[in-house]
């Protein structure tokens, strides 16, 4: 067993922030042997009984739960910062050409250790991530998670039409890879896998129905895929499928809306969308900096809680400007702030609770991923996946900080000023 004394924050079941200025955090293995949470909250009153465990003394850190990152595509790490005219164009020009080296493994071992570098550095510790169509993606970036301990999730995707050469793959072929990719990586270690079919528009009937049979089969196992994002793409889709009642109806078609089916984007939804992904348990991952980025739209906030859907938090890297969690907050909560009205859609502005925010990148994160209990959350029992957090990392947060008068205030500071530079540690697994 292992403590750390420092400020400490954390979540209850009712989303609320609990928070213990000077506070203890006791870790030690549980009956698997995984390093959880034994014990979390005010050190006064956990300070005597934990004799003989040593603690470590971080003054002026803040403990938090690692943060969980709903949607990324590791192999466009270098896509980051193209610039194109929105969504399509993005694909085609920039991030098409990139996927198709990753047919080659030592090309593929380099980005996912450089990859996973970086979530660490900027406190990611759980990710629900795209590789590209080629399975060689899956098995290099599996193999340095699983060598890190990492709680990660990850799949092959699917295209097998409207793609070019290099990215394309073959129907029945890709479906088998599927299948074996679970049986090689899902539930080894800390790793599930993902059944990932890239969008409606690039896998035929036959690739989706197969997807479809493969998340019925293994009801455990993740989907991952982007929907109503850009409207050019919805148009596109009303084309292909004029029979389906919207974008993510196809999907319900066939078989892919389900509990741990994470959507990416969301945007251009309507009532009856939004009542199905709650009827379904299927999910979005918000993903804010891509959204302003491409100039896809607003994730309507006050319309997803009224309709009872889940969400979280995440960076959709490379179409997303950053990996940090502080940026994907901050540009959270400039969606969320914006009200919109215009073609017959409207979106009522609000302003997100700094510390909502945070629980939509952490415990609200793991809780839309099927994982709430396991990750996210630093109360007793959650796996010991957390940062440690310098509040005074720049001279700017160093002021601001100082300042704070309450935890909301404390945490908006962050948001706002925040970058890589607050994260000094990130604890995976209790290491
Ligand atoms: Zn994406």
């Amino acid at each position: 067993m292992k403590a750390y004394r420092a400020a400490l924050l954390r979540f209850d079941d009712a989303h609320q922030p609990l928070y213990d200025e000077d506070g203890l955090l006791v870790i030690g293995p549980d009956e698997r042997g995984q390093q959880v949470v034994r014990a979390a909250g005010n050190f006064n009153t956990l300070k005597d009984r934990y004799p003989g465990v040593a603690i470590e003394h971080l003054p002026g850190r803040l403990i938090a739960p690692g943060f969980a990152d709903l949607h990324i595509h590791y192999p466009q790490t270098d896509v980051i910062g193209s610039p194109a005219e929105g969504l399509l164009p993005w694909l085609e020009n920039y991030t098409f050409p990139h996927e198709s080296r990753f047919s080659d493994p030592a090309y593929a071992a380099e980005v996912a250790t450089f990859f996973l570098d970086e979530l660490g550095r900027n406190g990611v510790t759980t990710a629900l991530t795209f590789a590209t169509s080629h399975p060689q993606s899956v098995d290099a970036l599996m193999g340095e998670a699983r060598a890190r301990g990492l709680r990660l999730v990850a799949g092959k995707v699917l295209q097998d039409r409207h793609s070019p050469d290099g990215v394309r793959d073959q129907t029945e072929q890709s479906l088998r890879d599927t299948e074996a990719l679970i049986a090689k990586w899902h539930g080894v270690d800390r790793l599930g896998y993902a059944i990932t079919p890239r969008f409606a528009p690039s896998c035929s009937d036959a690739q989706m129905r197969g997807a479809g049979e493969i998340a019925a089969a293994h009801p455990d196992v993740w989907i991952q895929s982007h929907v109503a994002e850009n409207l050019d793409e919805v148009k596109w889709v009303r084309e292909l499928y004029p029979q389906a009642r919207s974008y993510l109806d196809v999907y319900r078609q066939f078989g892919l809306l389900r509990e741990r089916a994470v959507y990416a984007h969301c945007i251009h939804f309507d009532d009856h969308d939004r009542a199905l992904m709650r009827e379904t348990g299927a999910v979005a991952a918000v993903s804010p900096t891509s959204n302003l980025f491409l100039g896809s739209g607003f994730f309507d906030y006050a319309a997803a809680d009224q309709a009872g859907m889940g969400y979280g938090l995440a960076s959709d890297v490379g179409g997303g400007t950053s990996f940090s969690p502080f940026h994907t907050m901050l540009a959270a909560y400039h969606v969320g702030r914006a009200g919109v009205t215009g073609g017959g859609a409207f979106k009522q502005g609000l302003s997100l609770k700094p510390s909502q925010l945070w629980w939509q990148h952490t415990a609200g994160a793991a809780r839309a991923m099927g994982l709430g209990g396991v990750v996210g959350n630093l109360t007793p029992g959650h796996e010991a996946d957390f940062v440690v957090i310098r509040p005074d990392a720049t001279p700017l947060l160093a002021r601001k900080t100082a300042q704070a008068d309450s935890l909301e205030e404390l945490l908006f500071a962050l948001i706002v000023l925040g970058d890589d530079r607050l994260i000094e540690r990130t604890v995976v697994a209790g290491r």
